[in-house]
């Protein structure tokens, strides 16, 4: 019996292993709201949430936006390989959670990272390259200055702490498969949404493609 021709039509029938796929930005570029947007509309994508000696900031939840643990819970994590990658990011540690992944993988879901450089290189690493890592630009320096001033919470010390900070992640941008510039929030979205949509269905990640295959093509 050969096969539907509704599985040519619809790749996604094809069975698919879980993707790691990397945002990674200066704070104040947009990239939370369009890692928001993607969880929302795509159920196929799950969000890994570290750990982070950093301290909460108001509007922050403990467990959805980080799991916010002290020096030395970081420490026992870290010594009991808890971490799948860890960094040094200015002050502060940040951790992935090595279980939380591994779970969501065997879930049959890709895993959105929202990392520094480090982290990026680090699951480079691991996954042996099998990792997919997207860079967001400011649409320009002193856009993401006024964006950071605007949102008024910080003092001008600190804004410029974070402008140093985004010129430090900015120089990293060769590190990345993919870059865009997200002077319009929706448009960047858009784009990231169509490089995940592209990334699966890249041939090396079909794993039934084999045997899917042989069936289309016996008579
Ligand atoms: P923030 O403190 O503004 O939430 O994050 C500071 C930076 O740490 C951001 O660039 C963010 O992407 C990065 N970051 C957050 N979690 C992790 C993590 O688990 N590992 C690494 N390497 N970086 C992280």
């Amino acid at each position: 019996m050969p096969n539907s021709p509704a599985h040519l039509d619809d790749p996604h029938k094809l069975k698919r292993r879980g993707m790691l796929f990397v945002l990674s930005s200066p704070s104040g570029a947009g990239k939370s709201t369009i890692a928001r947007k993607l969880l929302a509309d795509d159920d196929g994508l799950q969000m890994s949430v570290s750990a982070t000696t950093r301290g909460i900031r108001p509007g922050e939840e403990d467990g959805r936006d980080y799991h916010f643990v002290d020096l030395e819970e970081f420490r026992r994590m870290v010594a009991n390989d808890e971490f799948l990658e860890w960094a040094h990011v200015f002050d502060n540690r940040y951790g992935t959670p090595r279980a939380q992944v591994e779970a969501m993988l065997a879930a049959g879901k890709d895993v959105l990272f929202d990392i520094d450089w480090q982290g990026a290189q680090q699951l480079f690493q691991i996954a042996g390259g099998d990792v997919v890592r997207v860079f967001i630009f400011p649409p320009s320096m002193e856009e993401l200055r006024q964006r950071l001033e605007r949102r008024a919470t910080d003092s001008v010390e600190v804004i410029d702490a974070r402008m140093a900070r985004a010129t430090n992640e900015v120089s990293h941008w060769d590190g990345y498969d993919y870059v865009l510039v997200n002077d319009d929030v929706e448009q960047c979205f858009q784009g990231v949404k169509t490089i995940l949509q592209a990334e699966r269905l890249k041939r090396s990640r079909q794993t039934g493609l084999i045997g899917f295959i042989r069936k289309l093509t016996t008579k």
